[in-house]
């Protein structure tokens, strides 16, 4: 039974909503996202030849939904940029220079501020928690310095996996949300990186 009007705060979102209890926390950052149901894929790519290519980038994007299919989102590929919700670019090494990434940076996400909503904040152990929507778009850049495939997907599905929410990384060597490229060593999500991001879209969407 009902026995309050839930108040809604200046978001015009029910408190309800934004108080969110969590169970788990896999990250260094005390701020998570969500997205969706419904997430429209561009790519498209600078490198015609290596790992980067757009058709190879395309594999691993389609990986990466795998991998995230528990989420309850539904995954399209968009023809244009224009109206996409996450863009996928292959870039060579010049490119990424002059965007101003250093050579240890083989991916990166921009998720503009523009293109988030806070929800409200949810209870970890006692600690405040930030949950924002991601309500615009977002956009994976994926730099080609010469790596095999199976680097360059397990990229993919890490800046993918920001792209869905997750922020900060996960601080256990190996892991796929590890923070540095060259210690990410699966395209296999943890039980826990899953928890992190599946109690959110869980509960929100
Ligand atoms: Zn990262």
């Amino acid at each position: 039974m009902l026995l309050f009007t839930p108040a809604i705060d200046s978001a015009g979102l029910g408190i309800t909503r934004a108080q969110q209890n969590l169970q788990y926390w896999a990250s260094s950052a005390d701020k998570v996202y969500f997205r969706g149901p419904y997430v429209s894929v561009y790519y498209t790519s600078l490198c015609s030849s290596g790992n980067l290519t757009a058709s190879k980038i395309r594999g691993y994007i389609a990986t990466a939904e795998t991998t995230w299919s528990s989420l309850g989102l539904s995954f399209s590929w968009s023809s244009t940029q224009n109206g996409a919700d996450i863009t996928v670019k292959g870039i060579d090494e010049t490119t990424a220079g002059n965007m101003g990434y250093d050579y240890y940076v083989y991916g990166y996400t921009d998720i503009p501020s523009e293109s988030l909503e806070g929800v409200g904040v949810g209870n970890y152990n006692g600690t405040p928690k930030y949950i924002s929507e991601i309500t615009g778009a977002t956009f994976i850049y994926l730099i080609d310095r010469g790596k095999d495939s199976t680097f360059c997907n397990r990229i993919a599905i890490h800046e993918f996996t920001h792209s869905l929410g997750y922020y900060g990384h996960y601080n256990v060597y190996g892991s796929l949300m590890y923070s540095e490229a060259d210690g990410i060593l699966t395209g296999a999500l943890s039980t826990n990186e899953r928890n992190h991001l599946k109690q959110i879209y869980d509960y929100q969407l």
